[in-house]
């Protein structure tokens, strides 16, 4: 059994075809400049060798099509027949209050999708054209949709709820959601096991640190609370994110900037965190070699994205009365000892201490806590893709 699984964007299409026997990776890779010049598909048969294939891609629906004959290519193919395809999964990042869980894609399942494009104009709509590309492409095979917000379906409403007018919640649904669930869900999951324990009996907080980043406070399986919203962009310092301000900026802004909601949006998202502080980049690696190159913004960039998540961990261990694990993942969490080692700094008194040694891992699962840290320190390896072909799977099984 072969599972599709497919994150689509507003310009580019992420794949992997899982082999579900295994979950070995048979091929991976993206389409990038959907409706722009110089669209292209970069496709990775056994995620090793590259291939680039050049040609006009003007929607979503020709940019699976592409997607679809490089897996069968004699040549760079890893498939006979588009009919080894089992099975679709599709990351959809917004699914409100309506999907707690993963669902088989028919109909109502899309008109449920399609009315939360209201809440994620950016990313629900991307992933309503893949659906329907799929399905003209690939008739027949069922689909299903992973919902990144699903996992945090079980905060407490006094963790989700802003404190604005109740009204506004009950016309608008404006409540926080959270984001990355998959990887959260997914990283608790693999240190539970790692740990030996049943994740019933762990308080876990998972740190998702990659150009996006938000952080997750899980007690007993569930998430309790989380730091990204009613969007992506609160919580954290990200690449380009501002995470949490005060709200009152954005008003002082439209004013004395003369700012419409495009420019606003704009600036908290794309111009922002590390690139906004720094001027550099929103890459850590560059602000990381700037700072170590004496850059005074980057240094600060940096030092302000630790201090957030070292804000966010202490209150999550409040909120949970205990800490068993905490768990890096994604781009930074993975592969910079650096990163982790000045979060973990001068957290002993909550039992948190890093051992420098084990800590050097990069990209492998690892126990890095120093041997008298109470809390076991984690670094686990996200796979998004991996979740959402079980996930498919799952559903369809039933
Ligand atoms: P992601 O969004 O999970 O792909 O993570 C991307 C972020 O991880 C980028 O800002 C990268 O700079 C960062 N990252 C990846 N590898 C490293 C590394 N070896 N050291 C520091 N940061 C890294």
């Amino acid at each position: 059994m072969k599972v599709l699984v497919l994150n689509c964007g507003s310009s580019s299409i992420k794949y992997q075809l899982i082999n579900a026997e295994d979950e070995s990776v048979l091929a991976k890779g993206l389409v990038e400049r959907i409706g722009i010049e110089g669209s292209v598909l970069t496709h990775r048969p056994n995620c090793d060798e590259k291939v680039r294939i050049e040609a006009p891609i003007p929607d979503h629906g020709v940019g699976i099509k592409l997607v679809l004959n490089a897996l069968v290519d004699p040549k760079h193919g890893v498939i006979e027949s588009m009919n080894e395809i089992t099975a679709v999964g599709h990351r959809v990042a917004q699914g409100g209050s309506l999907f707690p869980k993963s669902v088989k894609i028919d109909e109502k399942a899309k008109e449920g999708i399609k009315s939360l494009f209201g809440i994620a104009p950016l990313h629900n709509p991307p992933a309503y054209l893949g659906i329907e590309a799929v399905e003209k492409a690939l008739p027949g095979v069922p689909m299903v949709a992973v919902f990144d917000t699903s996992f945090h379906q079980t905060m407490p409403p006094k963790a989700y709820m802003y404190s604005l007018p109740y009204e506004l919640y009950e016309k608008y649904s404006i409540r926080r959601y959270g984001f990355h669930g998959t990887s959260h869900k997914y990283v608790a999951g693999r240190a539970a096991t790692y740990l030996g324990k049943p994740i019933e009996d762990l308080k876990i907080i998972t740190c998702h640190l990659g150009n996006g980043a938000s952080i997750t406070a899980i007690d007993g399986g569930k998430s309790v609370d989380t730091s990204m919203g009613f969007t992506p962009l609160a919580g954290i310092s990200m690449g380009t994110r501002c995470g949490d301000i005060d709200p009152a900026i954005v008003a002082f802004l439209i004013e004395h900037e003369g700012l419409n909601i495009k420019d606003m949006d704009n600036l908290l998202n794309k111009k922002s965190g590390l690139l906004g502080i720094s001027g550099i980049s929103n890459d850590f690696r560059d602000v990381e070699e700037a700072a170590d190159n004496g850059n005074e913004r980057a240094k600060l960039a940096l030092e302000m994205f630790v201090y957030h998540v070292k804000k966010f961990i202490g209150s999550y261990v409040s909120i949970m009365n205990g800490l068993d694990v905490l768990v890096f993942t994604a781009g930074l969490g993975e592969n910079s000892p650096e990163a982790r080692l000045e979060i973990c700094k001068d957290m002993d008194w909550l039992g948190i201490k890093i051992d420098p040694e084990k800590n050097k891992v990069r990209g492998k699962e690892a126990d890095v806590s120093h041997q008298d840290s109470k809390v076991k320190v984690m670094v686990i390896p996200t796979n998004e893709e991996l979740v959402i072909a079980r996930e498919t799977l799952e559903i369809l099984s039933k």
